[in-house]
C-alpha cells in the first residue's frame, strides 16, 4: 500500500500524460525529460522515506489489516493524530526546505478530508468521494489540483457569457451522458501538472449564479482530453546541483489544465450542478482547516531553512557583530517563532467536527497564511541584503575545473569558507530567491491560497470582533 520511488516514477512514466512544454508535447519517459527528472527523483526520494527504519514509523500508519498506508491518508480524530501529522509533514517538508509546495500530502490531505466528510455530500456522490480516498489510500496516489478560472477578466461583475463551445474559456459543463459529464475549457494552476496520478478538481471561490461552473471532481491524469501545458522549466538541460542547487532538484512546473471535452465518469464527480453546497464546499468540510495546517507546516520549515541560510550567509563573511545584521536576523526569528505558534496554537486548540474528525483552530491558521504572504518577500529581502554582491559575484561548477580556478580561490575565499564552500552556499542563497526558481518561490507564497487582499479580507469578516466594541463601551460607560 505504501509505494516507492521507484514504483511512483515507473507509475507516472506509464500513464504518459499529454503534457506541453516549450513548444513540445513531452514524448518517452517524463523521469527523462530534464524538466521533469529533478521533481520526479525528489518526489520518489520522498516516498522512499516511507520504507526507511528511521522514518518508516513517522511517515506511515496501519490499517485494520496491519496494512501500511501514508500519514496523510489518516482520518485525524485526536490531538496526537494531529501532532504526528505535523511531525510527518515537517519531516517530508525539511527534504526540500520547503521548496516543494506540493509534496503528495498536501492534496492527500484534501482527499482524506473530502472522503471523511462524505455526510456533507449527497446522495451518490457521498459514495464517490469515500471510494477516491480508498483507491488513493490504498495505491498511494499523488494528485495535483486546480481550484480557479483562466486570467481573463476579474472585473467585478465579469460573467463569462459563452454559448458557443468556441467562446468557452473557463472550464464548464457543456453536456452529460450515461457515462458521466462532459468539461470542456481551462483552469489554472496545476503545480506539478502530469507529475501526478491524478488531479483534484474542486469549485471556485466566490458566488456561483451558473450550475454549469458547479462542479468536483478527481479523475487520473491520462484521461482522454486532458491536456497540461507547462510553463518553461526552470530546471534546463545539463543543470547541476552546484550551480542550481536547488531548481536541479525541486522545480515543480505550473500548468493550464485544458479540459478538451473531457468526459468525467459519474463516480468520480463529488458536486454536480449544486448551488447550495457549492459555497460551503470547503468550510463546511473543513477542507480549509486541514490544508492550511499542511502549508504552516511546510512553512514553518521553509522560515527554518531561511533563518540557517541567512545566519550562515553572515558567519561566512563575518558580519554578525553588527547591530543592524543581528536586527535583520532577528526579524527572521520573530517570523519563524511567530508562525511556530501560531500552528501549535492551532493544533492545540483543535475539536473535532461534525464529521468526526479532528480539526485545528482554523483563526490562528488564517492569521499565518495572510501574514507568511506579506512577510515571506521581506524575508527574500533580507537575504539579500546580507548578501549583497556576494550574491551576484558567483562562478559555476565549470568555472572552477577551468584555468582561472585559482583565481576564483584566491579572490572569492571569505573570512570562515573556502572559495568553493562560499560560493555553493551563496548559491543556495542566490537559487532560493533571485533565481526563476527562486523568484517562483516568492509569487508562490505570495499568492498560497489565494490573493491576500480577499484573504485577508474573509479573516476580517469572519473574525468576531463583538466582544471589543463591547470592551469599548463599557470602557466609555465606565466615565
Ligand atoms: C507559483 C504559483 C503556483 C500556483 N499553484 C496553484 C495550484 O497548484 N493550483 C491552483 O488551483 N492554483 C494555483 N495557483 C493559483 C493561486 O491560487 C492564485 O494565484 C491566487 O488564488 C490568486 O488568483 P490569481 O492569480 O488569478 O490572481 P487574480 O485574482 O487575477 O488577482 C490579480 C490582482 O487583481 C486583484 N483582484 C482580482 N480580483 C479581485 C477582487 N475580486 N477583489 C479585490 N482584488 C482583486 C488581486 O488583489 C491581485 O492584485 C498558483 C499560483 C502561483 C503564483
Amino acid at each position: 500500500m505504501i509505494t516507492t520511488g521507484k514504483d511512483y516514477i515507473a507509475r507516472i512514466d506509464q500513464l504518459k500524460n499529454d503534457i506541453w512544454i516549450d513548444g513540445e508535447q513531452v514524448k518517452g519517459k517524463l523521469s527523462e525529460h530534464p524538466a521533469f527528472a529533478g521533481i520526479l527523483k525528489s518526489k520518489g526520494a520522498l516516498y522512499d522515506l516511507q520504507h526507511h527504519s528511521e522514518t518508516a514509523s513517522i511517515l506511515t500508519r496501519k490499517n485494520q489489516n496491519n496494512e501500511l498506508f501514508n500519514f496523510a491518508f489518516e482520518h485525524p480524530t485526536s490531538k496526537e493524530h494531529l501532532t504526528n501529522r505535523r511531525i510527518a509533514t515537517q519531516l517530508w517538508a525539511r527534504k526540500s526546505g520547503g521548496t516543494i509546495g506540493r509534496s503528495p500530502d498536501y492534496i492527500n490531505t484534501a482527499i482524506m478530508t473530502l472522503g471523511s466528510s462524505s455526510a456533507f455530500f449527497s446522495g451518490r456522490y457521498a459514495k464517490n468521494v469515500v471510494n477516491v480516498l480508498e483507491h488513493a489510500k490504498k495505491n498511494d496516489l499523488s494528485f495535483t489540483h486546480t481550484f480557479i478560472n483562466p486570467q481573463v477578466n476579474r472585473s467585478p461583475h465579469y460573467i463569462e457569457f459563452s454559448n458557443e463551445k468556441e467562446d468557452i474559456i473557463a472550464a464548464k459543463i457543456i453536456n452529460e451522458t450515461e457515462e458521466g459529464i462532459i468539461i470542456h475549457g481551462a483552469r489554472l494552476l496545476a503545480t506539478q501538472g502530469g507529475v501526478t496520478d491524478e488531479i483534484l478538481v474542486m469549485p471556485v471561490g466566490g458566488n456561483h449564479i451558473d450550475p454549469d461552473y458547479v462542479y468536483a471532481f478527481a479523475i487520473p491524469s491520462n484521461t482522454p482530453g486532458l491536456r497540461f501545458l507547462g510553463r518553461e522549466s526552470y530546471a534546463s538541460k545539463g543543470i547541476n546541483s552546484f550551480d542550481h542547487p536547488l531548481t536541479s532538484r525541486f522545480d515543480e512546473v505550473d500548468s493550464v489544465v485544458v479540459f478538451d471535452h473531457v468526459l468525467v465518469p459519474w463516480d468520480r464527480v463529488f458536486l454536480y450542478r449544486d448551488l447550495d453546497s457549492v459555497g460551503r464546499i470547503f468550510t463546511d468540510t473543513n477542507l480549509n482547516f486541514m490544508l492550511l495546517f499542511q502549508a504552516v507546516c511546510r512553512q514553518v520549515v521553509k522560515t527554518e531553512f531561511l533563518l540557517g541560510l541567512c545566519e550562515s550567509v553572515a558567519n561566512t563573511i563575518a558580519i554578525t557583530e553588527y547591530q543592524h545584521v543581528q536586527e535583520k536576523l532577528s526579524e527572521i526569528i520573530i517570523t519563524l517563532e511567530i508562525m511556530e505558534s501560531l500552528l501549535l496554537r492551532a493544533e492545540q486548540e483543535g475539536q473535532i467536527n461534525p464529521f468526526g474528525t479532528f480539526v485545528p483552530n482554523i483563526k490562528p491558521l488564517m492569521v499565518a497564511s495572510s501574514y507568511y504572504q506579506k512577510t515571506y518577500p521581506r524575508l527574500v529581502e533580507i537575504l539579500h541584503q546580507l548578501g549583497a554582491s556576494g550574491l551576484i559575484a558567483l562562478p559555476t561548477e565549470k568555472d572552477f575545473q577551468s584555468e582561472i580556478a585559482p583565481d576564483l580561490n584566491q579572490y572569492l575565499q571569505a573570512k570562515n569558507a573556502s572559495a568553493t564552500e562560499r560560493v555553493q552556499l551563496f548559491r543556495l542563497a542566490w537559487d532560493l530567491t533571485m533565481s526563476p526558481f527562486g523568484s517562483r518561490q516568492t509569487q508562490y507564497e505570495r499568492y498560497f491560497f489565494g490573493d491576500p487582499v480577499r484573504l485577508a479580507s474573509s479573516l476580517y469578516q469572519s473574525y468576531d470582533k463583538t466582544r471589543f466594541v463591547k470592551q469599548i463601551e463599557t470602557f466609555l460607560q465606565d466615565k
